[in-house]
């Protein structure tokens, strides 16, 4: 569908950029048939995809650390973790250096070919993440400039994607303008569009909660501080047999409600010597264990049951305990407070991710919400299988929100027939606030 009216020759050069996008997204408003496909980098994955359609329901998503080639399915996720591997052991390790700029520009190659024809088939556009905001978290396996060379690969390649059935170059079908630089891309090259992609992975897919309140431990007084600053309240729930602790977030209009009784994996770079290791978290639990490097520990609601009655010496879990908390500040110690909010964070950590190390290739890698429940290592009605596919699918849904907005894209011919740029960039609330009204 993009093939017919953007036939631009691309022997010409000078392609106005601007003028390029308008005339895909004016045929995009015309036409409203579309999907979306997002791409993040990932934290297990080199890279993910979600495919979603205009009512934001996945149709596909999958890893892109394996890819098909010529009939073989190659994983180069292990190929550049093997290779990372024998560098650090080995004395020649330029040879290695190069051979891992091989893989890499390898795998380049080979994924944007299969996410051009993935976007071809289904007339999708392609959501990547934009790198000039915002930064995400240290664990993504590709690092910014492989991205880059990734995204100005994929913009090369879709400048100038060879229609097979017409096999006739001159009137092959352009879906971005020529790559100039990446200040210049902006938020929009063709059917590319970028979107911050901070924290993607870290939302809720089902109730949209998202960690936006962010205690840390600032002397003894912390908690009547975060009282005051979030209206934080905690509650013990008898018959549910969990901790409920209620606030206000940044931006929040109401009080969210978080549970204690969630899983977790929590990284510690002191345990093992400071090689690191994970405390991980069993809501069922109710003993702590060893297990290789990592620590299985009590289950967080009990070991708050704990802190509450042994060091806080509050043993009615009666009522609103952050009042009781504060009241009791003077008989506990520091390490007591800090213990409380360690606690409080790790609930708020919604995505629970094992980076694999030498000996040990975890499998470990969920999404569990503190409000809503809501777990990927459950079969649930999005379809989404773990962080990084959560991050994918988020990453989508963005733009399916600056196609259907007011001034969105959808919306880019006015009454008169005349092009209104549409608006690519948004403000976090009122995305937020989008997603929720759409239920
Ligand atoms: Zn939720």
């Amino acid at each position: 569908m993009f093939h017919t009216p953007i036939e631009i020759n691309y022997g010409t050069g000078n392609i106005n950029q601007g003028k390029f996008n308008q005339e895909i997204n004016k045929f995009i408003a015309e036409n409203q048939n579309i999907k979306i496909i997002g791409i993040d980098r990932g934290e297990k994955h080199l890279l993910y995809y979600s495919l979603i359609d205009l009512d934001g329901k996945i149709i596909k998503s999958e890893s892109l650390n394996k890819i098909k080639i010529g009939g073989k399915e190659v994983d180069f996720h292990q190929k550049l973790d093997e290779a990372e591997k024998e560098r650090q052991k080995s004395r020649k390790s330029w040879q290695k250096i190069d051979q891992i700029k091989n893989l890499k520009a390898g795998y380049i190659s080979h994924v944007v070919k299969k996410i051009v024809d993935l976007a071809i088939e289904n007339n999708a556009v392609i959501v990547l993440e934009d790198l000039n905001f915002g930064f995400k978290s240290f664990r993504q396996k590709i690092e910014k400039n492989v991205y880059q060379q990734f995204e100005k690969a994929l913009i090369d390649k879709l400048g100038f994607v060879v229609n097979k059935q017409k096999q006739n170059q001159r009137f092959a079908p352009q879906l971005s303008a020529p790559f100039e630089s990446f200040e210049k891309v902006g938020k929009q090259t063709g059917i590319i569009y970028y979107v911050l992609a901070n924290n993607t992975s870290k939302v809720c897919p089902q109730c949209q909660w998202r960690k936006n309140i962010y205690p840390h431990y600032s002397g003894k007084k912390t908690i009547g501080k975060l009282k005051n600053q979030y209206q934080l309240s905690m509650e013990w729930l008898e018959n549910e047999n969990r901790f409920v602790f209620e606030y206000k977030g940044e931006g929040d209009k109401e009080k969210v409600s978080v549970y204690s009784d969630v899983d977790r994996v929590r990284y510690d770079k002191n345990l093992n010597n400071s090689q690191g290791g994970y405390h991980i978290y069993n809501h069922s639990s109710s003993n702590e264990s060893k297990d290789g490097r990592n620590i299985i520990e009590k289950s967080i609601t009990l070991k708050l049951k704990e802190l509450l009655w042994d060091k806080f010496s509050i043993k009615e879990l009666e009522g609103e305990l952050i009042t009781e908390i504060i009241n009791k500040t003077d008989e506990v110690s520091a390490d007591d407070i800090k213990d409380l909010i360690g606690l409080f964070n790790v609930i708020l950590n919604i995505r629970n991710t094992v980076i694999e190390n030498n000996d040990d290739n975890s499998e470990i890698d969920y999404i569990q919400c503190p409000a809503c429940g809501f777990d990927t290592r459950k079969e649930n009605d999005l379809g989404i299988k773990n962080g990084d596919d959560n991050g994918a699918y988020n990453i989508a849904l963005r733009v399916l929100f600056l196609l259907k907005r007011k001034d969105g894209i959808f919306n880019c011919i006015d009454g008169e027939g005349e092009y209104q740029k549409p608006k690519l960039t948004f403000k976090n609330t009122d995305y937020f606030q989008w997603v929720r009204d759409r239920k």
